[in-house]
């Protein structure tokens, strides 16, 4: 209002030509809409692996784009949440408290997942349990730009998974929706809203997924197919309804694709199957360009893709390379420090909670008995060293004091430990070995789980193949400095100055 009037009074002077207001000019160079892509369970090697094959959006993206052939997470466990609370708060889970997909909440001894609020409800379904924010101790991107007190940004998060749908958006985004497959319905929880937005709802009536299951053989592979591209169109819709990149100023859509990892975790990185998703995720990915081509225009997006996590080879395979790895059962490890603890303090139940093969002991028990629960978690730590491939051991304690061998494995365990809701142990297993009895997975700190593309597309990046060392902590202080917004507060990483444009 006061610059209206500022504005009318001037246009009465030529004296006023002096005092107009200086616009920055970087203003310009703003993207309207940052696009985050995540792809759930993606090597990096599939980028080179397939790239003859690539026509699509993943070829556009390295033809034209920043690349990073050397991006890591520098944290461990490697595990869905805890890469999806990573890409755009650039915090590790040290930090952000965001530790594994799932872990003992001890104030109420339950086992919760990094999305659990049970004061929240679900939002397009009646009567199921809400999903929200609420244990993400730190600020996204997305809440910088909402918090700069610029032109109405709006943040926006779209996956099958909540917590993938979630965690990148950050806790002051507008929405966050995924997917309930019993319905066939996108879902969001009252945490964003109290009305789920008409936009979303017509979306939902417009059944979608019935198309897609009348394609031939709707087995688990074809449906993870189906997924991506469900969550590409729900996104399209969100574009639309929500008018991202038309609201004046820097709008932000975060995508995340989970049908890449359940191909993954079936098949293995060497398999058909993954190289046949890893193609229609190019083509689902060209779709979407030429959506925000039509819509916003490429030259005001700018994009940003990487993954969660990588995987490891199926162990079988790697036998019949005289490679190491194998498999080996969680129970057995979980048995071996049972053991040890009942010979040496009685009989009792010590394990009540776990993320991943990590235990969390009942530390009640543990003092209630009058035992010194360092000591306790030294017994469970020697048990669980003496099982045949466990390559390393981390109590909480030795964590706590930073006492992780100071190499990148250690870092990486270090990196992932926030003391008011880590296990009591942290167990590694040596490079590919699994605890599945099927199948592969990811989670370690191996480079296998670690490795991971980092592509920035857009007009404020200079394109290339950048080849030092770079972190998926990078991506949120270089969104930061392009953006002109403030650091998110756990941001770790540094900015890749490398590849920026002026
Ligand atoms: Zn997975």
């Amino acid at each position: 209002m006061k610059r209206l009037v500022a504005a009318a009074l001037c246009a009465a002077s030529f004296l006023c030509a002096q005092n107009r207001p200086v616009t920055r000019p970087v203003a310009s160079q703003r993207p309207k809409l940052v696009v985050m892509i995540v792809v759930d369970q993606f090597r990096y090697d599939y980028l080179t692996r397939f790239r003859s094959e690539f026509s699509g959006g993943l070829k556009r993206l390295l033809d034209r784009g920043a690349v990073f052939t050397n991006a890591h997470y520098e944290h461990s466990p490697t595990v869905t949440a805890v890469g999806h609370s990573i890409v755009l708060s650039g915090a590790m889970p040290s930090s952000s408290g965001i530790v594994g997909n799932e872990w003992l909440d001890r104030a109420t001894g339950k086992q919760v997942t990094s999305v659990t609020d049970d004061n929240v409800a679900l939002l397009g379904l009646a009567g199921k349990k809400g999903s929200s924010p609420t244990r993400l101790l730190v600020s996204t991107v997305g809440d910088e730009l909402k918090m700069s007190g610029r032109a109405p940004a709006k943040v926006v998060g779209v996956s099958i998974k909540d917590r993938s749908a979630i965690m990148p958006a950050g806790r002051m985004a507008d929405g966050a929706y995924w997917f309930d497959k019993p319905s066939g319905r996108f879902v969001s929880s009252t945490w964003y809203f109290k009305q789920f937005p008409e936009w979303a709802a017509k979306f939902n009536d417009r059944k979608i997924v019935e198309k897609f299951k009348d394609s031939a053989g709707f087995d688990k592979t074809a449906e993870g197919k189906a997924g991506n591209d469900i969550v590409e169109l729900f996104a399209e819709a969100a574009i639309e309804g929500e008018n991202l990149g038309g609201n004046g100023g820097t709008d932000l859509l975060s995508m995340s694709f989970s049908a890449n990892d359940t191909v993954g975790h079936a098949k293995g990185p060497d398999s058909a199957e993954v190289h046949e998703i890893t193609l229609h995720t190019d083509k689902v990915l060209a779709r979407f360009f030429d959506f925000v081509d039509k819509r916003v225009g490429l030259s005001n997006a700018l994009f940003v893709l990487t993954a969660d996590h990588g995987v490891a080879p199926v162990p079988e395979l790697m036998q019949s390379r005289r490679m190491p790895g194998g498999r080996m059962s969680d129970t057995v490890v979980f048995d071996a420090i049972t053991k040890a603890l009942n010979d040496r303090y009685g009989e009792a139940k010590w394990i009540v909670g776990k993320s991943g093969p990590s235990p969390y002991f009942d530390h009640k028990l543990i003092a209630d008995s009058k035992l010194d629960l360092e000591e306790v978690q030294q017994t469970a730590a020697q048990a669980a060293r003496n099982v045949p491939h466990i390559a390393r051991v981390f109590t909480r304690e030795e964590l706590r004091r930073g006492l992780a061998l100071n190499d990148r494995i250690g870092q990486r365990v270090q990196n992932g430990f926030f003391y008011p809701r880590a296990s009591d142990l942290v167990i590694i297993p040596e490079p590919y070995w699994l605890f599945e009895k099927s199948g592969t997975s990811h989670g370690t700190p191996w480079n296998y789980d670690s490795h991971v593309p980092i592509v920035f597309l857009g007009a404020q990046v200079k394109p290339g193949r950048y080849h030092g060392a770079a972190s998926v902590v990078d991506i949120a202080p270089t969104l930061s400095v392009i953006l002109d917004v403030d650091l998110p507060s756990g941001a770790s990483g540094r900015v890749l100055t490398e590849m920026l444009a002026q």
